[in-house]
């Protein structure tokens, strides 16, 4: 008899962690066949990004081979990248695979399933503002975040020459003071000193001017006001300016225009105001919100089938009156958690659990000048507050967690000894 097939699109923080799960339990007991589809050949924790960003990240050091992961995990890896549904025939739709000259490897093909989840992120929301697309960065995956990595060394090397710097000072705009934008500024001012060190940077010329620009009242206006506060005081410190309640109607080649009209010059420019789901999800046979979201019930099934679901920040699952789960690599773990429980659930013809969103706090990284956040919150309590060196650890951890699940804990504490070898082998950036 044939056994069902679990089909889930997207192996990052969510889909990698819910695919290795159901392959040690379903998989393993060859109760389903599990397989996980994704358009790239590794994964890359979505968090660790503005890090590979900048180059304090060598990604071949922490990317995980789908196809080596999913042998020793007991599911199967496709490559390819989801652009339909036949929801009567349970099939999804793949584009055709292409190289990197845009030769055809695999024409478009279909995948049946019996349960589908999908698992497939988040974009930037450039909210429609005029030169974005063109003119910014996008750092939502480990390919936009590579390409900053080059751009920025290029610019570096250009302001080695005076005749080509644009600017008295390198200047790089950040629109966003969500979590993203904060930790990006604080790694590009580490990354400029390492540069400098290594001989980079021009002699004369050894710093970086960084604009955050967030539209909002506070920076981190998800996050409490302490800890808002500390950030920002944080920032300002290490020499980042620091613009809240101020929004940017367009941007340009070498500049940012605010709401006001204000000009900021730039030699480069990232977006990171805001998330939505991948707009092809819109377009889909399934409900979904204005962020094209799909609406789930809190079982994470659709609400238009159940037999499909949907997890991590291309969902909207509802969580008490009129609040949906954020777009939180922890929610994204914690769904998968669940989501591996319910699977085996159906399967067994049991009653699916219900998520509920537990939020453990909140940290953010200020490179290795500092981390900022607070842990063990509570629908009763704000939590512990930390900064400096415990926050550091307790931030670190956080990764360290997210291997502990995919990798197990021999592997996670290999890759720790790996890691703090190559601190005294590697350099400390990734320098091309
Ligand atoms: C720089 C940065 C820092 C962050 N820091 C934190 C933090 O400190 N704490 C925190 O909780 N959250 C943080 N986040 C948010 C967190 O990364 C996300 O909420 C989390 O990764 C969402 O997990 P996910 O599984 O839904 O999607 P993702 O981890 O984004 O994975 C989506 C996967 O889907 C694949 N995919 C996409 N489209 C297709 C397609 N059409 N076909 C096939 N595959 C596809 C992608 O290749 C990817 O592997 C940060 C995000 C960024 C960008």
């Amino acid at each position: 008899m044939a056994i069902p097939r679990i089909v889930i699109v997207g192996g990052g923080a969510g889909g990698l962690a819910l695919a290795t799960r159901l392959g040690r339990t379903l998989g393993k007991k060859k109760r389903a066949e599990v397989v996980l589809l994704d358009r790239d050949t590794t994964h890359v924790w979505k968090p660790l990004l503005h890090e590979l960003a900048t180059g304090v990240l060598n990604s071949s050091m922490d990317e995980v081979d789908f196809r080596g992961h999913s042998s020793a995990h007991h599911y199967r890896y496709q490559h390819g990248s989801l652009n339909g549904l036949d929801r009567q025939r349970k099939v999804i739709h793949l584009a055709p695979l292409l190289d990197d000259d845009n030769n055809e490897v695999l024409p478009a093909r279909e995948l049946t399933y019996d349960y589908l989840v999908l698992a497939l992120g988040s974009v930037s929301n450039d909210f429609g503002t005029k030169g974005v697309a063109d003119h910014c960065h996008f750092i939502d995956s480990p390919e936009q975040a590579k390409a900053f990595q080059r751009d920025m060394i290029n610019t570096f090397l250009r302001y080695t020459d005076p005749e080509l710097r644009q600017h008295k000072e390198l200047t790089i705009g950040i629109v966003g003071g969500g979590a993203t934008g904060v930790e990006l500024s604080a790694e590009l001012l580490d990354a400029s000193r390492l540069l400098n060190a290594y001989g980079v940077t021009a002699t004369d010329h050894q710093t970086i001017s960084v604009h955050l620009i967030e539209a909002a009242p506070r920076i981190l206006p998800g996050l409490s006001e302490r800890i808002s506060e500390t950030v920002q005081q944080e920032l300002e410190k290490m020499g980042v300016a620091v613009h809240v309640g101020t929004t940017i109607q367009e941007a340009q080649q070498y500049q940012l225009v605010t709401g006001d009209g204000e000009v900021i010059e730039t030699d480069l420019n990232v977006w990171a105001a805001g998330i939505k789901a991948p707009p092809f999800l819109a377009e889909l046979d399934l409900t979904t919100n204005q962020k094209n979201q799909v609406n789930v019930h809190q079982t994470l099934q659709s609400v238009d089938d159940p037999h499909i679901f949907a997890m991590g920040d291309c969902a909207s699952c509802p969580q008490g009156e009129g609040s949906t789960v954020p777009p939180r690599a922890q929610a994204a773990h914690q769904q998968a958690k669940l989501l591996a429980k319910n699977l085996v659930e159906l399967l067994d013809n049991k009653p699916l659990k219900d998520f509920v969103y537990r939020d453990h706090g909140s940290l953010v990284s200020l490179a290795r000048y500092d981390a900022v956040g607070s842990l063990m919150r509570s629908s009763a309590s704000r939590g512990l507050f930390l900064e400096g060196w415990l926050a550091r650890r307790a931030y670190a951890s956080l990764y360290r967690m997210h291997q502990l699940s995919i990798h197990g804990a021999p592997k996670t504490g290999l890759a720790w000894l790996v890691d703090k070898l190559n601190r005294y082998l590697k350099p400390r950036m990734k320098l091309h």
